[in-house]
């Protein structure tokens, strides 16, 4: 059966989504491939699916035994051998699980990295006929990542016992440096990489200095056609940016994590049916809500993070039509912004990154023919790198005062461009 049969017989999926031809492709064709997808984008499919095309085994690394277990459940529901190896199984087990990843028929092999260390597993699987090694969170990899395993390093032996046989790493993070960190340590041959954008191009995001919000939102509910949410940071601000909504003619109601579970389960299935147009939340809304048709996320309060700021605002547009995220700030907010990253100490860690990364994003600045007239753009720098915002201030203020880097101009003045979490062509 070829990739499109098999996903069709398996999963019952009609077609690929973006990119996951294409990774499947490279790795049919042998070459050592990275694939960046943003979470949820279906990574698992893209060694899945190959390794059923595939003659013999695939071996899959995987840092969380939950993980692990959850995805060879999924395959055995599917009617796919899998098994899993991982600390704290006893020793005669693991022996007949790997005897049967020789002898029998089992398609996936799921190992946690520390396994990788024991002789055993080693010396039999060099008697295993593998036909990829998927190395998933492959940023564990990298201690630039934010999730280091050492144990990971280990992986790289396997490209001795295996010499011949590809490998695909995935991640979510798509960080320049942990990406080149990847692929060396991993050892990669000609190296095929593929990276969906992280890039919203329907989504407008717009930030907005403005000392009266309240009469801006209702400029925007106004304008701006169709479903809405509103991000506040407390609970009380729900309750009185929906009355004030309400008073204004809009069809607007209030959630936060106070709220008895079924009203909030109300709540959220009346937005979703468009009952009520505007919901008006603190950030305990929206984990795992999947609608399609929010015209518009406006934050009244700086969000926690920029990362925060990106999964809040990507919440809109989802159908892929136009969409905005709006970001209204005053002079108080700035202020608080920076307080915040002038009070927080960076760790020696955060310092080493940023500085490192300094390097390489320098690099890039000139590569890309900037010349000497290269302007840092932070919120790039952080989103390149996958670094905070606060923490990276903090750390470049210390760098500057310890004479590593010279800041030439105020940062934080134009550190406003922050929270435009950007398209980024
Ligand atoms: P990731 O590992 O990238 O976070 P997963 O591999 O867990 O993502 O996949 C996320 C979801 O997307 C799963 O429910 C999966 O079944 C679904 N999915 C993946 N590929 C497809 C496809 N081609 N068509 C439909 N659904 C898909
Ligand atoms: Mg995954």
């Amino acid at each position: 059966m070829n990739e499109a049969e098999i996903l069709k017989r398996y999963w019952g999926f009609d077609s690929f989504r973006p990119l996951q031809d294409d990774i499947i492709r490279s790795v049919l064709t042998g070459n050592d491939t990275l694939a960046l997808l943003p979470t949820g984008g279906g990574k698992s499919l893209c060694f899945q699916v190959p390794a059923m095309v595939m003659e013999g085994i695939c071996i899959v690394i995987s840092p969380l035994v939950a993980l692990m277990k959850d995805q060879v459940e999924n395959l055995k529901s599917k009617g796919i051998n899998a098994i899993a190896i991982y600390a704290g199984m006893g020793k005669r087990e693991i022996d007949i699980l790997l005897d049967n990843c020789i002898y029998g028929n089992i398609k996936f092999l799921y190992l946690s990295p520390e396994r990788l260390l024991s002789e055993i597993v080693r010396e039999r699987i060099s008697y295993m006929n593998v036909n990829l090694i998927a190395v998933d969170e492959a940023h564990c990899i990298s201690q630039w990542g934010y999730d280091f395993r050492p144990p990971y390093r280990k992986i790289s032996d396997l490209r001795e016992i295996l010499p011949n046989v590809p490998v695909l790493a995935l991640t979510a993070t798509a960080t320049q440096f942990v990406r080149e960190d990847i692929v060396a340590q991993l050892q990669f041959r000609k190296p095929a990489v593929y990276v969906q954008s992280f890039a919203r191009k329907n989504l407008g995001y717009v930030v907005l200095d403005d000392e009266d919000k309240y009469k801006r939102l209702i400029a925007i509910v106004t304008n701006v056609k169709g479903s809405g949410l509103v991000y506040v940071r407390n609970r009380r601000e729900t309750e009185q940016v929906a009355a004030f909504l309400k008073r204004n003619g809009f069809a607007a109601d209030f959630y936060h994590a106070g709220i008895v579970r079924d009203e909030r389960f109300k709540k959220q299935e009346d937005w979703k049916q468009n009952k009520i147009r505007v919901m008006v939340a603190t950030n305990a809304f929206g984990m795992g809500i999947d609608k399609p048709d929010v015209r518009f996320v406006v934050h009244l309060d700086l969000p926690e993070s920029l990362e925060a700021y990106y999964q809040e605002a990507g919440r809109a547009g989802r159908d892929g039509q136009r969409a905005y995220g709006v970001l209204l700030a005053n002079k108080t907010d700035w202020r608080a912004l920076q307080g915040k990253y002038e009070n927080s100490f960076p760790e020696p860690d955060e310092i080493r990154k940023v500085y490192h990364n300094l390097g390489s994003y320098f690099q890039l600045a000139y590569g890309a023919g900037e010349g000497l007239n290269f302007s840092f753009d932070l919120a790039d720098f952080c989103k390149r790198f996958d670094l905070g915002v606060i923490k990276t201030l903090a750390a470049l203020k210390f760098l500057e005062h310890d004479g590593y880097i010279t800041l030439t101009e105020n940062i934080f003045l134009q550190s406003r461009v922050l929270f435009i979490v950007g398209n980024e062509d």
